[in-house]
């Protein structure tokens, strides 16, 4: 069973849905990490679709899909798969994100993180439809950097990102406005990619721009040529560990929690302040602990441990290296053969890593993780049931961003865009 009171504390609002005073759990998202997240159950047989409303998730989007999907011999549904993904053939393009289990990667014409598969998707001009295999956000980002022609389509609507869904447009619209009426400017605010288009567009109207855990340092360079201070949306983590990097200290970095007014700070602070950070975390990285990494220094004396910079500090500090995604998996596939590497990231990559290199002692740093419970809600039988739609030509789970947000989003992404292709000062 999930966690009742930890799947209410996580309700999840749809942009649309009550204002700030009207919600009725004031730490929404403030809650502990999730324990028993719903991907844990399994999907079907279970009930997997009250596990996700138990869990708080609502309103539920996806609409039923017939349960002979799930209940299909496994190699049935596969063949059915490869055989409309051979009938489609250039018209589609499959995507899959590094996190999504071994089930759907099998299908996927390309593997990244959510940037690179973005930019794969705009790339293959020549495909009709792209199958977006990960969440929400990054099907938008698809749809905004894609051309007209392409249609983005996620297999199941349910598939959101808890850290994106941190930072709503109106929340980080009565931030700006707190800090415009204490007469506070030169504020530039930055993105992370893991976040909803109307938060790039909010940033991209401005003078914002998008990063990524690539590119953070060379975006915070370009916001202090264009500003005097930075607001970061929606990763503290990830906003604290690049400051950090860039010799920020702690008193000129302030939490900005959507709750609070002033966000939790006194008016000194926030007048102090060079660097805000918005209060959301990603439920997967946050989980990542010391004691965690002692203890794998304690029973593998030679091991190194590379983390995502969407850890907490404490845990970035005490690895030996972080990074990207990518850079994960760069560093360990460059390795020597018998190194042995603790990783603090998402369970579905470690494992894939597990298998692709035996001559490599590799595991998770946290030995009960469970999976991104949203990436998790990708399943073969929804790719399936988009796929049987898109053979008769009809498209179902299209995602679809708004004509204004896109062109505004697209403002951010082009400054990032412009950012990464400048020669890198080393
Ligand atoms: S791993 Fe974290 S940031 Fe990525 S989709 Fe899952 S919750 Fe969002």
């Amino acid at each position: 069973m999930a966690n009742k009171s930890a799947a209410s504390a996580a309700t999840m609002w749809p942009s649309s849905g009550p204002s700030t005073e009207q919600r009725p759990y004031k730490t929404l998202w403030l809650a502990d990490p999730q324990l028993e997240p719903a991907s844990c159950v399994p999907e079907e047989g279970t009930g997997a679709y009250e596990q996700l409303n138990d869990y708080g998730v609502g309103p539920i989007q996806q609409e039923r899909i017939p349960r002979t999907y799930f209940t299909m011999p496994d190699h049935e549904r596969d063949a059915r798969i490869f055989a409309l993904k051979d009938q489609l053939g250039d018209r589609l393009t499959i995507l899959g994100h590094h996190y999504q289990r071994d089930e759907v990667i099998q299908f996927a014409d390309f593997q990244g993180d959510s940037y690179l598969l973005s930019k794969q998707a705009a790339e293959q001009t020549g495909a009709e439809y792209t199958l977006f295999c990960g969440v929400h956000f990054m099907a938008e980002s698809a749809d905004i950097l894609g051309a007209p022609h392409q249609k983005v389509i996620l297999p199941n609507l349910e598939a959101g990102c808890s850290m994106a869904d941190m930072a709503r447009g109106d929340d980080v619209e009565a931030a700006w406005k707190a800090l415009a009426d204490l007469g506070i400017d030169g504020v530039v605010p930055i993105t992370y990619m893991n976040s909803s288009a109307e938060i790039k567009a909010f940033c991209g109207r401005h003078g914002g721009i998008v990063c990524t855990s690539s590119n953070a340092s060379r975006v915070y360079d370009w916001a202090f040529e264009h500003g005097d201070k930075l607001f970061f949306f929606p990763d503290e983590h990830l906003g604290r560990n690049t400051a950090s990097r860039k010799g920020f200290t702690a008193d000129q970095m302030v939490v900005w929690d959507p709750f609070l007014p002033l966000g939790g700070n006194t008016e000194a602070q926030v007048r102090n302040a060079s660097v805000f950070l918005w209060k959301g975390y990603c439920s997967v990285h946050a989980r990542f602990s010391v004691e965690q990494i002692e203890k794998a220094r304690a029973e593998h004396p030679d091991v190194q441990v590379i983390v995502h910079p969407e850890c907490r500090i404490e845990v970035v500090e005490a690895a030996d290296m972080d990074g990207s995604t990518e850079h994960i998996i760069d560093v360990i596939r460059a390795a020597p053969s018998g190194t042995t590497w603790a990783v603090g990231t998402e369970i579905n990559l470690v494992r894939r890593l597990q298998t692709q290199m035996p001559d490599k002692t590799i595991f998770c740093l946290d030995p009960v993780i469970c999976p991104c419970s949203t990436m998790y809600r990708i399943h073969p039988a929804y790719m399936l049931w988009a796929l049987e739609h898109l053979i008769e030509g009809r498209v179902v789970n299209q995602i679809k961003v708004d004509p204004d947000i896109a062109a505004d989003a697209s403002v951010a992404l082009d400054r990032m865009l412009d950012v990464s292709r400048q020669p890198q000062v080393v």
